[in-house]
C-alpha cells in the first residue's frame, strides 16, 4: 500500500505513521517528495485494511501498489531516482570523484573485462579517463563458463583497482560472485556488479541489499522484465536504494551475435521503474565491430549510462577479447556519442 500524506504534513506525523506501520507488521519505506511525503508500506497486506491505514493522522489517501515489485515501481516513486556513486563509500584508498546516475548526464563506465595485472589496469584507467569515461569497470572475480579459463585475480585484482582509483579518481565498478565475498568486495569497490548469471542468486541479492555500496544489477540472460525488477526488489527491500539496472543482451536462437541486445527493454524498464537503466553493448553484441553502433543506439533509446569493455590491446585481452574495443576506437566513440546525447536532450 502507498500512504500519501496531505500537503504540509509534519515530520512528527510521518514518524508516528512509520511507528504505527511497524506495530501493524508492515515495513515503512518513506519518500520525501517536493510536494508530498509518501510511505510505501510493504508486507503481507492481509493483516490490515485501507480503512485502518487511512485513519493514521496526516494520511490523505491510501493506494494499492499493483506491481509485484513494490519499491522498484514507478507507482511508489514516479520521479526518476538520482544518486551518486563514488566519493568514499569504500575503505581501501577510497577517494574518488562522485558520479551521478539518473540525471541528465549519461555516465560512461569503461574498462577491461578483467583486471589482468597492476600495470594493465592503471594504464587502461588513465586511458579511458582521458577518452571521457567517468567510471572504471573490470572484474577481479570472474564468472567463467569453463573452470579451466582465467578466473580473475581475486583480492589482488581488487587492490590494483583501488590503486587505479587513487591514480585517476575514477570510481570502480567490479563484480561480486558470492554472498560471502560481499564485505570484501565492498571494501574496495564503489559499486558492486551482479552479473547476468547471478541475477536470481537470491542470497547474493540479499547480501547486496544489506550493505550501503551501490549495486549494478545486470539483466539475467533469460529473465523477463518482471523477474528482473523483482531481483532489484530484493536489494531495495534490504535497504539499499542505490540500484543501477543494465540491459546486457539475452539468449535467443541467433548465434551470429553472442547475445541479442534487447534494447527495447531500456524504455520498457524506464516506464516501469524509477531506477536508472544502463546498457552494455559489449556483452549485448559480443562483436567488437557492432559495439559503436549499439552504444549510440543505447543513448538514442534513453539509456542512463553505458558499460563498455576497453583494453589497451583488445586482441590480447584474457577475457571477452572479441567484444573489447581499443582505447583509440573508444575515444572516437565517446565523441560521436556526444552528438547523439545532444539530439535526445542529454549530455555525456
Ligand atoms: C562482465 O561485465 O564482464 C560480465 C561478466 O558481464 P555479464 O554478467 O553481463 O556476462
Ligand atoms: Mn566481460
Amino acid at each position: 500500500m502507498i500512504l500519501v500524506f496531505r500537503a504540509g504534513s509534519t515530520k512528527d506525523e510521518v514518524t508516528n505513521a512509520e511507528k504505527r506501520l511497524k506495530e501493524i507488521g508492515l515495513e515503512p519505506h518513506t519518500l520525501f517528495g517536493v510536494e508530498r511525503t509518501v510511505i510505501a508500506a510493504i508486507g503481507d497486506e492481509r493483516i490490515t485494511s485501507s480503512e485502518e491505514l487511512a485513519g493514521i493522522p496526516g494520511v490523505e489517501k491510501v493506494l494499492p501498489i499493483l506491481a509485484p515489485y513494490k519499491l522498484a515501481s514507478r507507482e511508489v516513486n514516479p520521479n526518476p531516482s538520482v544518486f551518486e556513486i563514488g566519493g568514499g563509500d569504500c575503505t581501501v584508498k577510497p577517494h574518488s570523484n562522485k558520479v551521478t546516475f539518473g540525471g541528465n548526464r549519461i555516465p560512461i563506465i569503461a574498462g577491461p573485462c578483467s583486471v589482468e595485472g597492476r600495470n594493465q589496469i592503471i594504464e587502461v584507467a588513465h586511458a579511458v579517463k582521458e577518452a571521457g569515461a567517468t567510471a572504471l569497470r573490470a572484474g577481479a572475480f570472474k564468472p567463467r563458463t569453463s573452470p579451466y579459463q582465467f578466473q580473475g585475480l581475486a583480492e589482488e585484482g581488487l587492490e590494483y583497482l583501488a590503486e587505479a582509483r587513487e591514480a585517476t579518481g575514477l570510481p570502480v565498478v567490479t563484480e561480486v560472485l558470492t554472498p560471502a565475498d560481499v564485505p570484501l568486495v565492498a571494501k574496495y569497490a564503489d559499486c558492486l556488479q551482479i552479473g547476468t548469471r547471478n541475477m536470481q542468486n537470491f542470497l547474493l541479492l540479499k547480501a547486496c541489499g544489506a550493505v550501503k555500496t551501490p549495486v549494478l544489477l545486470k539483466r539475467g540472460m533469460s529473465a523477463t522484465l518482471e523477474e528482473y525488477l523483482l531481483a532489484a526488489e530484493y536489494i531495495l527491500s534490504g535497504g539499499n536504494k542505490r540500484v543501477l539496472l543494465c540491459e546486457r543482451g539475452i539468449r535467443t536462437f541467433e548465434t551470429y551475435v553472442r547475445n541479442t541486445f534487447a534494447l527495447a527493454m531500456v524504455p520498457a524498464l524506464k516506464e516501469k521503474t524509477h531506477l536508472p537503466v544502463l546498457a552494455d553493448p559489449s556483452h549485448g553484441t559480443g562483436v567488437r565491430s557492432l559495439v559503436p553502433a549499439m552504444t549510440k543506439a543505447s543513448i538514442a533509446c534513453g539509456a542512463d549510462g553505458i558499460l563498455i569493455e576497453v583494453h589497451p590491446t583488445p586482441e590480447k585481452a584474457l577475457t571477452d577479447a572479441a567484444q573489447t574495443m581499443s582505447v583509440k576506437d573508444f575515444a572516437k566513440l565517446v565523441k560521436e556519442c556526444k552528438a547523439i546525447a545532444e539530439a535526445v536532450g542529454r549530455t555525456i
